[in-house]
């Protein structure tokens, strides 16, 4: 195992898959990506407009409330990511998963949530309202433009079975609906993990008989 080492190529030639990574070439019969699902974050088109006063984040940068500077903030998306950033800087409680679980199924009594009257005007003016910090969560999109390999669709995701794509030995875990809603959240991922290193242990057995 190297730990540090960046993956920037995979390329599937003559049955054996070629990485290039950061420290050398390598070659393997086998590759099992897995490096998440969460890798561009999605910005709304006015983020450049913000003047730079306001501190702007991502969801991932975001550590807790006394990180950031003192004022009001907006959180822009009402995801999963939004909901326990909101609550984290309603209650400051550190227990995000345990937080997200609670509050699944009746979010709306536990967050005050604005909700615009009809015909009100939903500018938000800065002059009037100024914010100290942006955490934005909206969502991420995957990049895979680093493997080379006849298995993505059109919007540049992999097409699979449980993860285990068309190209023979070549495949994916950790993406969000791999097989179930949390294959791509911490706490469901195992059942996938155990799924895939049964076929990986049997092709290489296969392989070596
Ligand atoms: C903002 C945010 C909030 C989230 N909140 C929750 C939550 O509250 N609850 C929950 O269950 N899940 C949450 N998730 C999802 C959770 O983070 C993922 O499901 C989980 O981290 C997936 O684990 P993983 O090991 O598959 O991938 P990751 O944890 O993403 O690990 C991928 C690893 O691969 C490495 N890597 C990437 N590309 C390369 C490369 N080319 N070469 C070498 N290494 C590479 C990365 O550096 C990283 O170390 C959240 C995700 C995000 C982005």
């Amino acid at each position: 195992m190297w730990e540090g080492v960046t993956v920037q190529r995979v390329s599937y030639d003559a049955e054996v898959y070629r990485l290039s990574t950061s420290e050398q070439e390598l070659e393997a019969d086998q590759v099992i990506v897995v490096t998440g699902s969460y890798h561009i974050p999605k910005r709304h088109l006015l983020a450049h407009q913000l003047p730079a006063s306001i501190l702007q984040l991502d969801a991932r940068d975001y550590r807790s409330p006394a990180s950031l500077p003192a004022g009001p903030v907006l959180v822009v998306g009402s995801g999963q990511s939004g909901c326990q950033v909101a609550e984290d800087l309603f209650l400051n409680l550190d227990q995000a998963d345990a937080v997200y679980c609670r509050i699944r199924s009746n979010i709306d009594a536990w967050i005050p949530c604005w909700e615009p009257s009809p015909g009100e005007d939903t500018g938000l003016d800065l002059s009037k309202h100024p914010l100290a910090a942006v955490i934005r969560c909206m969502g991420y999109s995957s990049d895979f433009r680093w493997i080379n390999a006849p298995v993505f669709d059109g919007s540049g995701l992999p097409a699979h079975h449980r993860g285990v794509t068309r190209t023979p030995g070549l495949n994916f875990i950790g993406l969000p609906w791999l097989h179930t809603w949390g294959s791509g959240r911490l706490f469901g991922v195992a059942t996938d993990a155990c799924y895939l290193a049964e076929l990986i242990a049997r092709r290489g057995e296969q392989d070596s008989s």
